[in-house]
């Protein structure tokens, strides 16, 4: 994979507000946040997609990622927040590093979302079919 400004964090050739750290996982605050407390949680193995990160690397996220959100809710006196995870250009994803967004709502400020539900159509069928392919 190509080298991101987040492999160059991971490798302290750029500076970062480091919130936590361990063997697997970096959490830091972003650099242009929704909110105040906006902090970035991510693998240190290097994939660009979430699809394509391994069980351990995707354990080691999951593990912390409740803990560093309730430390945001903490430090920020927030009580709800959005976990944001994008993949691809076309799904707003800016930085080609695995990354998971903790944004607080707070004073009207947070993650706005658009969300234009449709109908599901051949539900059965498509999960069968998803179904299959794990
Ligand atoms: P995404 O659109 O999901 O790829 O989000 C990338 C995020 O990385 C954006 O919210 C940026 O503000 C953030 N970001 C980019 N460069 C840095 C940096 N050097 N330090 C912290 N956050 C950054």
């Amino acid at each position: 994979m190509s080298e991101t400004i987040f492999s160059k964090i991971l490798k302290g050739e750029i500076p970062c507000h480091r919130v936590y750290e361990d063997e697997a996982v970096l959490a830091f605050l972003d650099v242009n946040p929704l909110s105040p407390g906006h902090t970035l949680v991510i693998p240190k193995e290097a994939k660009a997609t979430l699809d394509q990160l391994s069980d351990e690397a995707s354990a080691a996220i999951g593990r912390v990622l409740p803990r560093i959100a309730r430390a945001v809710l903490a430090a920020t006196g927030a009580s709800e927040f959005n976990v944001l995870q994008n993949n691809g250009p076309g799904a707003h994803q800016a930085v080609f590093h695995v990354h998971f967004h903790i944004i607080p709502k707070l004073d009207g400020k947070g993650l706005g979302v658009g969300w234009q539900p449709g109908a599901l159509q051949e539900g059965a069928a498509l999960a069968a079919k998803i179904a299959a392919a794990l």
